[in-house]
């Protein structure tokens, strides 16, 4: 709630402060939502063409059976920056809804258990790594959106994906507490540093690591995904050893009975 400070008896000057102060907050709070609604905007009106290019990209690669190989290369090339690119403007379309209240979650009561084995079936034809799974038989059920729960998981494994070995595998784990679930991805990368830790979920951030492999992410993977967690009433956490792997933990409730 908000304290209200009662200022009947108040001297008139201070009552004119309060007055000033007020107008300052409401002139700010409207430059605020304006520089959402534009950031949302340009998103959306970038996102269109970008779109078209890569759509032409794809068909050119498809038909393109006289390409040469590096006409080929250049190619992929602009195709995976144009994929990024609108990989981007989602993401901060996707931000910009969640600031301004507008990210609409539809939840429904999902059982995790067999909701993960189906989810996880897919994607270990895209990972190109080992995923192990640790999920317990009793049933877990919570309330949640599955595509955006299924959003957060992707993202999870796709960062452990990216900042571990090859040969190492990603391990999936799903728990149950007394009024809550945990879910973990596991990585055996190359971890994150303490002061790293504080900022991992902040919007931009990338630790040196991950700028110096250049490995093409814009560090707002975590800052939508740790949006997308409090959105459905959970909460993230991380623990990490550099040079040892991360664990991220998302905490969901129980859908009571
Ligand atoms: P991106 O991966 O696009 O840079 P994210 O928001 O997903 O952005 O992650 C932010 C930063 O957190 C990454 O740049 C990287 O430094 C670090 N990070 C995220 N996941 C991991 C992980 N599993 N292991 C090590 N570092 C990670």
């Amino acid at each position: 709630g908000e304290a209200r400070i009662d200022l009947k008896n108040a001297p008139r000057e201070v009552k004119q402060l309060a007055h000033t102060f007020d107008q300052m907050l409401n002139r700010l709070s409207e430059a605020w939502e304006h520089q959402r609604q534009l950031l949302s905007d340009v998103s959306h009106e970038l996102r269109t063409p970008l779109t078209i290019v890569s759509g032409y990209l794809q068909s050119a690669l498809r038909r393109g059976n006289n390409l040469t190989a590096t006409q080929r290369e250049a190619l992929e090339i602009a195709l995976s920056e144009a994929d990024r690119t609108i990989q981007l403007l989602q993401d901060l379309l996707d931000l910009a809804r969640a600031d301004s209240g507008r990210m609409h979650f539809h939840l429904e009561p999902i059982i995790l258990n067999d909701w993960l084995k189906e989810v996880m079936e897919k994607t270990q034809k895209y990972a190109d790594r080992q995923i192990d799974f640790v999920i317990p038989c009793d049933p877990i059920t919570i309330q949640a959106d599955p595509v955006r729960l299924r959003q957060v998981l992707y993202n999870l494994i796709d960062n452990g994906v990216k900042y571990s070995d090859a040969q190492t595998p990603i391990t999936v784990k799903l728990e149950a507490q007394q009024h809550s679930c945990i879910l973990q991805v596991c990585d055996r990368g190359i971890g994150i540093s303490l002061p790293d830790q504080a900022r991992i979920f902040e919007r931009f951030y990338r630790a040196d690591e991950a700028r110096s492999r250049s490995t093409g992410g814009t560090g707002l993977g975590l800052a939508i995904v740790k949006t997308l967690v409090e959105g459905m009433d959970g909460h993230i956490s991380l623990s990490s050893q550099p040079g040892q792997g991360s664990i991220f933990s998302i905490t969901l409730p129980l859908l009571q009975k």
